[in-house]
């Protein structure tokens, strides 16, 4: 293992703890990655709790999918290569299934504003909290590709968005770093909360 993947594994070794604590990727939900280069990221592997990750189950992959390690990739892997591929900028992604994201599937709204909260500038840009976030809801689907064609649009869109949900499934959010990532699945999370209550 190179320097940086060492570090990396560790963050993201670090952060399944976190969000385990937080009750965020229960049973063996949940996936997370870390760009490693232009063209490489460190990823989870499939079905390991992320509580109890260790190094053995991280994983390196290119951007086309190709994968290496003994251990095998998450099956929505492709949609975190969706992210880095569209946003060079995008260090790190974490997927959780959180309960108020795993909640959307009582609701038909096919998105969420979080408007006028303070913890919005917990997500990366956002200075003020008069600001509107918008969260797009896509419908769940075992095909991945088809997830991911649901998905292109927002990350094309001419408004900034810094995480979806996936109908009763989770949420997907992405930052320049893992550190940043993290705080902002505790931030939309929280939010969340606030607006079913
Ligand atoms: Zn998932």
């Amino acid at each position: 293992m190179d320097n940086k993947l060492i570090t990396i594994s560790s963050q993201l070794i670090t952060a399944g703890q976190i969000l385990h604590t937080l009750n965020m990727v229960p049973a063996t939900s949940g996936n997370f990655s870390a760009r490693l280069s232009d063209n490489k990221i460190a990823m989870t592997a499939s079905g390991t709790h992320k509580g109890f990750l260790t190094e053995k189950d991280i994983l390196t992959m290119d951007l086309d999918g190709h994968y290496s390690g003994e251990v095998k990739p998450s099956a929505e892997a492709g949609l975190h290569l969706q992210i880095y591929q569209n946003k060079p900028e995008i260090n790190a992604v974490l997927h959780t299934h959180s309960r108020s994201a795993t909640q959307t599937k009582k609701s038909e709204e096919r998105f969420i504003c979080l408007e006028g909260y303070e913890l919005l500038k917990a997500f990366e840009g956002i200075e003020t909290h008069e600001n509107a976030m918008v969260v797009p809801i896509v419908e769940n689907n075992q095909d991945i590709n088809g997830l991911a064609n649901s998905i292109e649009e927002f990350l094309h869109g001419h408004e900034t968005i810094h995480a979806y949900i996936i109908r009763g499934h989770g949420f997907y959010t992405w930052a320049s770093s893992i550190e940043a990532a993290l705080r902002q699945c505790e931030a939309l999370e929280f939010l969340l909360r606030c607006e079913s209550t």
